[in-house]
């Protein structure tokens, strides 16, 4: 099998999905493009036999296409973003750059590569989403579905919808192979400790208190990260061109409940630090993942007090507790 791109393959989800693609097909290598920003850890993928790392930018067409050409790529898993919605909050430009201006330069050279240059090659373009570009479910709404309309919140989900319509659009217009999925929160190995999981268990680990945002009772459907690697191998599989499919957990959690398990699960009960709510904040998210089941037998494997176990572990060792 041909090597494959990933972009921002350093980062937490990327650097997952290099080690979990690495595990299962040997025959292909991974080019890991990445511009190493702050989220970016080249120790999350050292050491994985077969995969590259080239320090660069997406916005960077001529590297990009330059990369298709020399190492003969057919797929490119599209990972790189800014990813955190507090920091979009703070400094918005650096998403719209990244994860749209980005997104559409990839685009850009993959079309160049793929379809101007005429080759005929079989090729593949797939994007990471997040199902937070459908925004808030009231309390009676059913899941998200992929038909639901685009009602982004922050501006990180905007600059994600943006690219989600650049995909969609390059597909329809031109012709590229190209598919999306929408996932769930995910948690797991490689996050970096921002993020609201890693945070709140080195905090509770640390005997440091939990900052949360509201009341603790807006939900998310946790997903832990192999499982959004397996649904992404199987899109590229038998997914079929120009389709969207939901990826998640299909397990809803509250903040606070969230929290009572990761208590359960290290043994330390940790003082709750309660705050305003954060901007633009989504109260209910939860993606119906019927069709992505349904096309390509995607299921989610790991339950949450499982894989929240396995993170406690992990976070304990990389601690050293
Ligand atoms: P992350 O912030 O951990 O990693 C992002 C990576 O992209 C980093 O390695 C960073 O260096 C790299 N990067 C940033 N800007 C770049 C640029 N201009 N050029 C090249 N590389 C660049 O993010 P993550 O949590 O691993 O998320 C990965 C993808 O999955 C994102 O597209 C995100 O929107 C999507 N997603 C994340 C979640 C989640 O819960 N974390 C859920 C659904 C979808």
């Amino acid at each position: 099998m041909a090597d494959i791109l990933v972009t921002g393959g350093a980062g937490f989800i990327g650097s997952n999905f290099v080690r979990y693609w690495r595990g299962r097909h040997h025959n292909s290598g991974v080019v890991v493009l990445d511009a190493l920003t702050y989220a970016g850890n080249p120790a999350s993928i050292a050491g994985v036999e077969g995969a590259e790392l080239v320090e660069g930018d997406i916005c960077d067409t001529d590297l990009v296409r330059q990369i298709i050409r020399s190492r003969d790529i057919q797929t490119i898993v599209h990972f790189a973003a800014e990813s955190h919605v507090d920091r979009s909050i703070t400094g918005p430009d650096a998403f719209v750059q990244t994860n749209v201006i980005g997104t559409h330069s990839l685009l850009r050279a993959a079309k160049a590569e793929w379809l101007d240059a005429g080759s005929g090659t079989p090729h593949r373009f797939h994007h990471v989403s997040t199902d937070e570009v459908y925004g808030s479910l009231g309390p009676e709404d059913p899941a998200f579905a992929e038909t639901t309309a685009y009602a982004p919140n922050s501006p990180y989900s905007a600059s994600k919808a943006g690219s989600d319509h650049l995909v969609r659009a390059y597909h329809h217009t031109f012709g590229l192979d190209a598919v999306t999925t929408n996932c769930s929160n995910n948690y797991g190995p490689y996050q970096f400790p921002e993020k609201l999981i890693p945070l709140f268990l080195i905090n509770a680990l640390e005997g440091r208190s939990l900052p949360i945002y509201g009341d603790g009772m807006n939900v998310r459907d946790w997903l832990y990260v192999t499982d959004h690697c397996r649904g992404i191998e199987l899109a590229l599989e038998r997914g079929r061109p120009g389709e969207v499919y939901n990826i998640g957990g299909g397990v809803p959690i509250s903040m606070n409940a969230a929290l009572a398990l990761l208590e359960e699960l290290t043994g330390r009960a940790a003082e709750r630090r309660y705050r305003p709510a954060r901007l633009g904040d989504q109260r209910h998210t939860l993606a119906d993942i019927g069709k992505a089941r349904a096309h390509f037998g995607y299921a989610p494997q790991v339950a949450p007090r499982d894989g929240l176990a396995a993170q406690v572990e992990w976070q304990r060792a990389q601690l050293g507790l």
